[in-house]
């Protein structure tokens, strides 16, 4: 990672007691606006000493459950309840966020797929890099707030690194289950999900814990997956010991906690076609089993293509358009671990 200091600036103070919200300034000067800033909010919420948690939505423009549980928890958390500190981070990729876009219409970026980022670099990276060497070196936990977006949906679910992984692997299952998702999960090898370019990647790798969530996606809002997360948020401050043990919410039952592993677990397009799934999220399914089919509109008395699960497991993601690509993701499975 770079050495020089970010360039963005944050409008509110990180060490004072009391609650502040502003932006953090990110100038971009364009043909309508020469010296102008892109304004990201940011709340900060600080009452004496004690751990730092950052939560943060947005980081993936077209995710929405995070960003609202964000605006409410900020509308509705007494400052003067919890010990330490808590930065709200809601559209941490700004302009992908007002676009309801995956990426940033400014640079195309995938602010989840630049990390550590460049002080010096395009809008996307110029933020990952304020997140990375700004906000990490303050936190001792992240809660990175995700969905299916538009292209995909999910069980509502959280996720952190496995608990044999050296960088915070321990306690991130511990936070995992104070999460209390009825369904949480490992991703236990690289599926071309991003790595030490994610957020969660990085903040693993410097020790500290690392929580994701997918909470549904479908480019919308999902109520269930909404409280889920709300209850979640709160009961990892609880964990954090940010808010009082009493505030914690327990789940309705144990965190089932799967693995997501290699290209097994996965179904994809292996034809451009129009995709007809036959199972629905949270099925049992069996390897071997139908998982779906493509059809092909535009000649419609050819056959269509039978797609099979290649392993045992819980349906957890599936694709949302019915028009796809060879290469698009149709399903991902989780195994149970037995943790
Ligand atoms: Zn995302």
């Amino acid at each position: 990672m770079s050495s020089r200091p970010s360039r963005l600036r944050a409008e509110v103070p990180f060490d004072q007691d009391g609650r502040h919200h502003g932006f953090v300034r990110l100038y971009h000067s364009v043909h309508e606006s020469a010296y102008g800033f892109i304004p990201i909010p940011i709340v900060v919420l600080k009452n004496g000493e004690g751990p730092t948690t950052l939560l943060m939505s947005g980081n993936h423009g077209d995710e929405y459950e995070g960003q609202v549980a964000l605006c409410r928890l900020v509308q509705t958390l007494d400052v003067a309840r919890i010990k330490g500190r808590i930065i709200v981070f809601p559209t941490a990729n700004f302009p992908a966020a007002m676009a309801g876009k995956r990426t940033s219409p400014i640079d195309g970026g995938n602010l989840n797929r630049t990390f550590p980022g460049d002080p010096d670099g395009t809008v996307t990276q110029q933020i990952a890099y304020f997140i990375a060497s700004v906000l990490v070196p303050m936190i001792d936990v992240l809660v990175d707030l995700h969905s299916g977006g538009s292209s995909l949906m999910y069980v509502p679910s959280a996720l952190s690194r496995r608990p044999d992984d050296a960088a915070g692997g321990a306690n991130a299952l511990r936070f995992l289950k104070a999460f209390a998702a009825p369904v949480s999960y490992l991703p236990t090898a690289s599926q071309g999900t991003g790595d030490e370019r994610t957020l969660n990647g990085l903040v693993a790798s410097l020790g500290k814990v690392a929580i994701g969530t997918e909470l549904g996606g479908s480019g919308t809002v999902t109520p269930v997956a909404l409280r889920m997360a709300e209850r979640g948020i709160r009961n990892v401050l609880v964990e954090a010991g940010i808010l009082p043990e009493s505030d914690r919410v327990p789940g309705e039952a144990p965190t089932r906690i799967l693995e997501v592993g290699g290209n097994d677990w996965f179904v994809y397009t292996p034809e451009p076609g129009v995709f007809e799934p036959v199972v629905e999220l949270g099925d049992m399914v069996t390897k071997g089993q139908l998982a779906g089919h493509i059809w092909y509109p535009e000649t419609p008395w050819r056959a269509p293509e039978k797609l099979h699960f290649l392993r045992d497991g819980m349906v957890l993601c599936k694709r949302i358009p019915g028009r796809t690509l060879r290469g698009d993701c149709l399903f991902h499975l989780g195994s149970d671990t037995g943790l």
